[in-house]
């Protein structure tokens, strides 16, 4: 085998990049030929790591690995119910806690903190980090990958590619933004996370981790509709967001500035190409409905950390077929995650009557019937178990 500067690089130092980093470190005796190349540039979303207005609702297998790792944010908010309706149509459902016999079914996290508390872990580990600019892939052969980061050339025996950018063509421009902003309300419900499909795109009101008294507003709307509530006044956005969302929570006044994502689905038919292999967004960039990108990503970088285990004890030898076991192992859960998101983001805009009545019915039978909702909670909660 010729000579490599590292065993393993990871692209990206997102949260599936530190967090993969963070499980490899436990399974070899020498961190430091492990290397996180984290750049400040920005996401696919346009904002750096410290600036990204993004709020995360993250399930109890999320948290639990954060947990071990040392990593979990200092400020959550948690979530003990979820309510899920459609506006100007029937249907309701909520999904408790209780249900399921756990003290709360999610958490939610500011991107900011998530990113700060797993760098602190990461800064910890005896990982190499070397941050700068962008870094990519100039080539592979048979017995490593170069990678270029600021004109510094770093041989490997794996890449893993976590920045966050699909390579792969997109699937779905949905025709929605996401806005994001911050929000009080004149009758809060602590731990209540809310869910409201409307004929536009799916607007999510979730606890504040930083502010027990606020919400986090995610608001999936037509682009039109984006643009004309970014110049709003503070006044009529909020009257608006009452409108849209209706009276559970009384009135809403919105004490941040409105933050506008663009929305698209992009999945990678193979996340794995002779020594380099993707993670997280950089293998599927999914809606933001139900709060899953994160999660599952997270469960793609705990599938790689635990196929890479016997290897990275003993990187002389090959890591393809660890790398191809581990793509095997990932097809269902990531295809039915985006299948199920891609779905919920598009039914209730269908702008067909039949399919959002039958969507709105979907919705009061789960309510009716215990056994007909936990098969999806559960899967939004701990994503496919094998
Ligand atoms: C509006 C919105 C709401 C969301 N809500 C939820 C939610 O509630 N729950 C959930 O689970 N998911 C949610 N998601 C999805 C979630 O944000 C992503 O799945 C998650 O951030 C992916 O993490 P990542 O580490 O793979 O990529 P990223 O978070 O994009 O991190 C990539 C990192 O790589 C760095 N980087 C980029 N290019 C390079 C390069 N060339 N070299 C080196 N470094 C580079 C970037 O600076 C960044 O630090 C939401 C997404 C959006 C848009």
């Amino acid at each position: 085998m010729s000579r490599t500067d590292f065993d393993v690089a990871i692209i990206g130092g997102g949260p599936t990049g530190c967090v993969l980093a963070l499980l490899l470190a436990r399974y070899t005796a020498h961190p430091e030929r492990i290397v996180l190349l984290q750049s400040g540039t920005a996401s696919q979303y346009g904002y750096a790591p410290e600036k990204d207005p993004r709020v995360l609702a993250l399930n109890h297998g999320s948290r639990v690995l954060l947990e071990s790792l040392m990593a979990w944010p200092a400020h959550t908010a948690p979530i003990q119910t979820i309510h899920v309706s459609q506006k100007g149509r029937l249907g309701r459902t909520i999904i408790q806690h209780r249900d399921f016999n756990v003290p709360q079914l999610g958490s939610v996290v500011h991107y900011p903190s998530l990113y700060q508390s797993l760098m602190q872990a990461v800064e910890l580990s005896g990982i190499e980090i070397l941050s700068g600019r962008s870094a990519q892939v100039s080539l592979q052969d048979d017995h490593g990958v170069s990678i270029v980061q600021d004109g510094r050339l770093i041989r490997t025996a794996l890449a893993v590619q976590a920045d966050g950018h699909p390579n792969s063509p997109v699937q779905r421009e949905y025709p929605q933004m996401a806005l994001l902003t911050r929000a009080r309300v004149s009758l809060p419900r602590r731990g209540w996370a809310f869910e409201r499909f409307t004929r536009e795109g799916p607007l999510a009101v979730l606890p504040h981790p930083h502010a027990t008294d606020a919400q986090s507003i995610v608001w999936c709307c037509a682009p039109e509709r984006a643009r004309a509530l970014c110049a709003m006044s503070p006044q009529d956005f909020s009257a608006a967001l009452t409108d849209m969302f209706g009276t559970r929570l009384g009135k809403f006044t919105i004490d941040g500035t409105p933050t506008p994502i663009p929305l698209r689905l992009n999945v990678r038919g193979s996340t794995v190409e002779g020594r380099c292999v993707a993670i997280g967004n950089a293998a599927q960039t999914l809606h933001p409905v139900a709060g899953q990108g994160l999660n599952l990503g997270f469960r793609d970088t705990a599938a790689l950390a635990i196929a890479l285990r016997d290897w990275i004890a003993q990187p002389q030898h090959d890591v393809r077929p660890a790398l191809n076991a581990f793509q095997n192992s990932r097809q269902a859960d990531r295809q039915l995650t985006a299948m199920l998101t891609d779905s919920m983001a598009r039914t209730f805009t269908s702008g067909m009557a039949p399919v959002e009545h039958l969507a709105g019915l979907a919705l009061l039978g789960m309510d009716a019937i215990p056994l007909a909702r936990a098969p999806l909670a559960r899967h939004l909660m701990q994503g496919l178990r094998r």
